[in-house]
């Protein structure tokens, strides 16, 4: 076991009781939450435990923030523009407010975080009535109990800590089909754009009784699709203080038994191993997909973003996943515009890119981020340059993206049906094993099942299918 602290039963206890006591208060008046949730699955898999506590203390939920009697905003921040985003809608809610009186107004999660942040939404967004990190997550109960005291001031709860380990939270999942599973929380790398590590801590992972628990439960609940989440899931175990690796664990679930599918995310491309790619080629319940994150295909842009691998590397790394496994499907996140990028550099991102012919590629432009050693960094590109070289990459993903669909058309693949689309390709939607969209049509009642398609169309980020 690692050595940063642990929230104790006693401690978790203590919340439950107060989760019965504003329960008892709530009891004659059905009060109504909306919970939005911005940012990475992480974070959605937080807001389901969000839920659950504010489903244990009477609340019932509501999508329409007018009618809501707390509304919990669950933020991010990794990029400047979901802040933004954010900030900008929580001015609009001050009008909500004034609309429904006694309403409470809640921030947490990574943004609020931010010192900077914290002071600024005391400073400009009066309506705001509690703001707690992602460290205080277990306290919820309470901060929402002292918020709805009459009288109680604002409550600001951000503490810098370097994270703990919290086990039994309720959690209300929001689908029937997929699941989230959080299996280790926060990041030793220091990538230097990135803010995780500073907003959510140092890794820890959860013991594997405790994840093995979750993935049968989840399984005997009849959930299909587990997605296995970490920030870097590949270091999973490292802190146990055991032979646990990501691997084993994958190995694992897959002998529990039933019919589901196993992804996982995200993977860092140092520590992801042979070993890896043959438990997944081994396992027939793994997904055949990597999301690989590969940020920059130039070998200097990388070490200043301090990644760990070099270009030489992360190509070997994929050559070598396909020829473990042939069909392995691999998406990926690059950033355009890192300080100092060259046009050298950007060239050598688009030759990676042509390369590797990803199935699906995640592109953003930098974007500096308080506390960050990039964001000290010269940037001499401006900020036209890098749109014109994120657009050059977008074109050429996006050709190389339908190519790869359209060599699926004629082939039947077996797809997990998750869930219903108004879309005009398919009343449904569905995901092969390697994580491609697949519009279908058919009965609602489908939903949860997997059956054999065959691919009939395709365009660049679906294809279509019809049941056989
Ligand atoms: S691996 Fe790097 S990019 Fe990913 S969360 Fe950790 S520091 Fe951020």
């Amino acid at each position: 076991m690692s050595h940063l602290p642990i929230i104790s039963q006693q401690e978790l206890d203590r919340q439950s009781e107060i989760m019965s006591r504003v329960a008892a208060l709530n009891e004659h008046k059905h009060p109504l939450a909306f919970v939005d949730t911005y940012g990475c699955q992480q974070n959605e898999a937080d807001s389901e435990k969000l839920r659950g506590m504010l489903s244990r203390m009477g609340y019932r939920f509501t999508d329409d923030e007018h009618s809501a009697d707390i509304i919990v905003i669950n933020t991010c921040a990794v990029r400047e523009h979901a802040e933004h985003r954010i900030l900008g809608n929580v001015g609009a809610l001050t009008h909500t407010k004034r609309a429904k009186p006694g309403q409470k107004i809640v921030l947490c999660g990574c943004m609020v975080q931010q010192k900077h942040m914290a002071e600024r939404i005391k400073r400009s967004f009066p309506i705001v009535d509690l703001v707690f990190g992602p460290h205080e997550m277990y306290r919820f109960p309470e901060l929402i109990e002292q918020m709805i005291q009459p009288h109680k001031g604002r409550i600001f709860a951000v503490r810098d800590t370097q994270g703990e380990y919290v086990e039994g939270l309720p959690s209300l999942r929001q689908g029937r089909v997929k699941a989230w599973l959080t299996v280790m929380y926060g990041c030793n790398n220091f990538c230097s754009y990135c803010v995780v590590p500073l907003v959510r801590g140092r890794e820890r992972s959860r013991t594997p009784d405790k994840v093995l628990e979750e993935a049968r439960r989840l399984v005997d609940e009849g959930y299909k699709d587990i997605t296995l989440l970490g920030q870097n899931v590949n270091s999973y175990g490292r802190d146990l203080d055991s032979d646990w690796d990501f691997s084993r664990l994958i190995e694992s679930i897959n002998s529990i038994p039933g019919d589901f599918v196993i992804r996982f995310m995200t993977s860092h491309p140092k520590d992801a191993s042979e070993r890896l790619f043959k438990t997944i080629a081994d396992c027939e319940k793994a997904a055949k997909h990597i999301h690989l994150p590969f940020q920059s295909g130039s070998s200097r842009v990388l070490s200043a973003m301090n990644r760990h691998y070099t270009r030489e590397s992360y190509l070997a790394l994929v050559e070598l996943a396909r020829e473990i496994m042939p069909q392995i499907s691999l998406t990926s996140d690059v950033i355009v515009g890192f300080p100092s990028e060259t046009e050298e550099d950007f060239e050598e991102t688009l030759s990676l890119v042509e390369r590797v012919r990803f199935d699906m590629l995640f592109t953003f432009i930098y974007s500096p981020r308080a506390g960050t050693p990039a964001e000290k960094m010269p940037d001499p590109v401006s900020r036209e340059e890098k749109q014109l070289r994120f657009d050059r990459l977008l074109e050429i993903h996006n050709a190389i993206s339908a190519e790869n669909q359209a060599s699926h058309i004629g082939k039947t693949e077996r797809v997990l049906i998750d869930g219903v689309s108004s879309a005009a390709a398919g009343n449904l939607t569905g995901r092969t094993s390697e994580n491609r969209l697949v519009y279908l049509s058919g009965p609602r009642e489908l939903v949860g099942s997997f059956k054999n398609v065959k691919i009939t169309d395709s365009n660049t980020w679906s294809l279509t299918g019809s049941i056989i």
